[in-house]
This record gives structure tokens, C-alpha cells and sequence, in this order.
């Protein structure tokens, strides 16, 4: 079979055939290659892959041929040279930084990103000389403003989490050249079936394989796209010497997670729009955050930048925290957790969970309401969804 050219063909064929690597045995399905090293056929080629001089697999902390399959795929769907599979996507994020930074160097990120990002920065990277500033998502004066000679990256989510905010990407990476820093995107909320970030000029894509990626909840994973130049000299000797390494066993559910992706997505974004509209309206619901919704800030920016509008729809209720919390605790059908991107619809209070680090004074400016409630919409009948909501809704305002 020849190989799969990615010039060639749009993103759902790359996620059912890029990488794929036939063993010789005739399989159809991608081989799962649970080996933790490789032989060698004698001593020289031993001393040849080795030295690097023969291109081949040594130790699957750094190369293994399932692993590479999703690599190569995902960069295929990404249109990115180069793809390093982490064993999380904080494992992405860490190897990223250690990669791309030095002792000294600053970051500009989003205010909107992820929690154990956030902590990542402020607590482990803090402690090697690396500072970050934060910004408000889609202000572009603040991230210029922000920007100091030290500055080498810039980061962010697009949407955020959980207010659906969007921010211009190829927009940012204009503020980025022009001030000869690396603009760094977290795609997990979108995936490439989605977004495709450096198309829009973006330098490195970042993937919690976790969420979408994989979508049924079953592995953690990330991955760190890029140039082979910029991810070979910098990111690759951290996971080779470092060792935040995929599994090959999660990167063949990864692959397999991938052949559904675009299918996946779509209904998604189907679900969610037709539960943010019906949200929208509905007596005790004050705001909706979604940005398929015609009246969201960035409608037409999120129209031009992505293929459709994702999974995560946000809402406040009227009232307090424990309207917010009876709702949460009078769903049915929706699961009671933080994690998203799941085939399973999930729900939860973002101002207590997943932004409880935050002071009442950050939370009330970061939109982090009482009343705020997150859903993750998976892939349920969107009927049987509505009804669960309607139903929690009306116990929660008794
Ligand atoms: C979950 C998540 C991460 C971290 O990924 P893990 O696989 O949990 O380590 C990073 N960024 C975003 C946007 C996420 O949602």
C-alpha cells in the first residue's frame, strides 16, 4: 500500500489511513506493538542506531511503530511536520516549555486556560526562572502590551473554558513574528476536525489526546506538533531523555479514536447547538455561552475560523451557587465530572471545580459566575438531554 500522501486528502480520510504501516501479515486494522525495546540484527546495526546513522527503532520511550502511527497521523490531520506523543497533555505542555525555554525566558498566556496549566506555570515552571503573564483571551492590545524582550511564547485555548470565548489565531500570530515569539495553541476544545491552527499561523499545536481524541473516556494522552526542526532540536530530547512517553497501547486506542473523529465532532456541535438554543429562552436561564448562538461576541470570527462550533455549552442559572448545585444534582442522565469531550454528556459547577483556585474577586472578573454551569455534550438523543435539564431545571428553582 502506498503511502498516504497528506497534501493529497482532507482530514477524515487522513484520520482513517495516514500512518498506517503494514506488517507483512496482511492486517487491516493498525498492529499494536507491545514491546518496550527492539532487537537488532547484529552488533553494527546495534552500534548504527545507536550513533543515529540508521534510521530505526531502539526503545519505546522514544520510538514505537504504534505510537508512530498515531503521530503520524494526527500531524497528517494537523498539517504539521512533526508529531510527539506525550503520555498526557500536561505531559505535552511540560515537555513544550522544557523544550522551548530557557532559565529567564517569560511567557504571555491567555487568562482562559487550562487549571493544571495555570498551576504549571505559577508553580512548577516558576521555580526555573519562568515567569507568565496573563491576558485577557481577545484583548490584542493587552497581549502586545504584555510582551517584554524576554518574552519567547505565547499561549492559548480557542474556545476557552467554559465561556466559549474565541480568540483570532492568525491575528496572534502577526502580534507573535512581529515580536520574534512562538505562538503555542492548545487545539484539544476543537481537535483538527475542527480548527486547524497552523493554518492560521500558529508555531506548535498542543492535544490532550484524553478529551476528544480519544472520546470515550478511556485514556490519558497529548501530543506536541510543530516544525521538525523546532520539535526535533528542542521537544524531542525531553521526551527522549525525560520520558513523558505514550503508551503504544493508548496510542492504539488514540488511532482508533481518530477514525471517528470527524463524525464525532459533528455530532457534537449538533447536540450542543441544539441545546444551546433551546437553553436560550428558557424561564431561571440567564446567560448562554456558545458560540453557534448568533448573538455570541465571536460568532463570526469562530464562523471563519472553525468548521463548526464544538461540544461545550455554558449557562447561568438565576440565582446562587446552590441553584447551580441542585440542577447539577437533579440531572439524571448527565455525569457528575470535570472531564469533557466524552461520548457521555457531563456537567459541572466550573466556579468550585475547575476554577476554584481563583478568589471571588478573579472569578467575578473572569466571568466565573455562582450560577455558572458547564455541559460537555456527548452523543445522547438530544430529546432525552433537553428533558433532563428541563426536569433538574424545574427541581433546582423549587
Ligand atoms: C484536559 C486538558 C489538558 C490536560 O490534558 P491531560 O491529558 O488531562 O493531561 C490540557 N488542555 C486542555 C484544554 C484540557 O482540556
Amino acid at each position: 500500500m502506498a503511502k498516504i500522501d497528506p497534501e493529497r486528502y482532507g482530514v477524515n480520510t487522513l484520520a482513517v489511513r495516514a500512518g498506517r504501516q503494514p506488517t507483512g501479515e496482511g492486517e487491516h486494522s493498525e498492529p499494536l506493538f507491545l514491546t518496550s525495546s527492539y532487537v537488532f540484527k547484529d552488533a553494527a546495526q546495534a552500534a548504527a542506531r545507536f550513533a543515529e546513522e540508521e534510521p530505526g527503532n531502539i526503545y519505546s520511550r522514544f520510538t514505537n511503530s504504534t505510537v508512530r502511527i498515531f503521530e503520524e497521523r494526527l500531524a497528517a490531520m494537523e498539517k504539521a511536520e512533526r508529531c510527539i506523543a506525550t503520555s498526557s497533555g500536561m505531559g505535552a505542555i511540560l515537555s513544550t516549555c522544557l523544550g522551548l525555554l530557557k532559565a529567564g525566558d517569560h511567557i504571555v498566556s491567555s487568562l482562559s486556560v487550562f487549571g493544571s496549566t495555570v498551576n504549571l506555570f505559577n508553580k512548577v515552571l516558576s521555580k526555573f526562572d519562568i515567569a507568565t503573564s496573563y491576558v485577557s483571551l481577545s484583548d490584542y492590545s493587552a497581549w502586545e502590551a504584555a510582551i517584554i524582550p524576554r518574552t519567547r511564547l505565547l499561549y492559548l485555548e480557542t474556545p476557552s473554558n467554559p465561556l466559549t470565548e474565541i480568540a483570532d489565531i492568525q491575528r496572534l500570530s502577526g502580534i507573535a513574528r512581529r515580536h520574534g515569539c512562538l505562538l503555542v495553541v492548545d487545539n484539544c476544545f476543537c481537535t483538527p476536525a475542527l480548527q486547524q491552527p497552523f493554518l492560521l499561523g500558529a508555531d506548535v499545536v498542543i492535544h490532550s489526546a484524553t478529551k476528544y481524541l480519544d472520546g470515550q473516556g478511556r485514556c490519558i494522552g497529548g501530543a506536541v506538533l510543530g516544525s521538525d526542526e523546532l520539535l526535533g532540536e528542542n521537544v524531542y530530547p525531553v521526551l527522549k531523555y525525560g520520558g513523558p512517553s505514550m503508551s503504544p497501547f493508548n496510542a492504539w486506542v488514540f488511532l482508533k479514536g481518530l477514525e471517528t473523529l470527524g463524525l464525532r465532532m459533528q455530532s457534537h456541535s449538533r447536540n450542543a447547538a441544539q441545546i444551546a438554543e433551546w437553553l436560550r429562552g428558557r424561564p431561571g436561564i440567564e446567560k448562554v455561552y456558545y458560540p453557534g448562538l448568533a448573538d455570541h461576541p465571536q460568532h463570526d470570527l469562530a464562523q471563519r475560523q472553525q468548521k463548526d462550533f464544538g461540544g461545550i455549552v455554558s449557562f447561568v442559572v438565576n440565582g446562587e451557587k446552590e441553584t447551580a448545585w441542585r440542577l447539577i444534582d437533579n440531572t439524571e442522565l448527565f455525569s457528575i465530572t470535570a472531564n469533557l469531550g466524552d461520548s457521555k454528556s457531563t456537567i459541572t459547577h466550573p466556579a468550585t471545580t475547575t476554577h476554584n483556585r481563583l478568589t471571588d474577586e478573579e472569578k467575578a472578573r473572569s466571568g466565573i459566575e455562582p450560577g455558572l454551569v458547564r455541559l460537555s455534550i456527548g452523543h445522547e438523543d438530544v430529546a432525552d438531554l433537553r428533558d433532563d435539564l428541563q426536569a433538574a431545571l424545574t427541581k433546582a428553582r423549587q
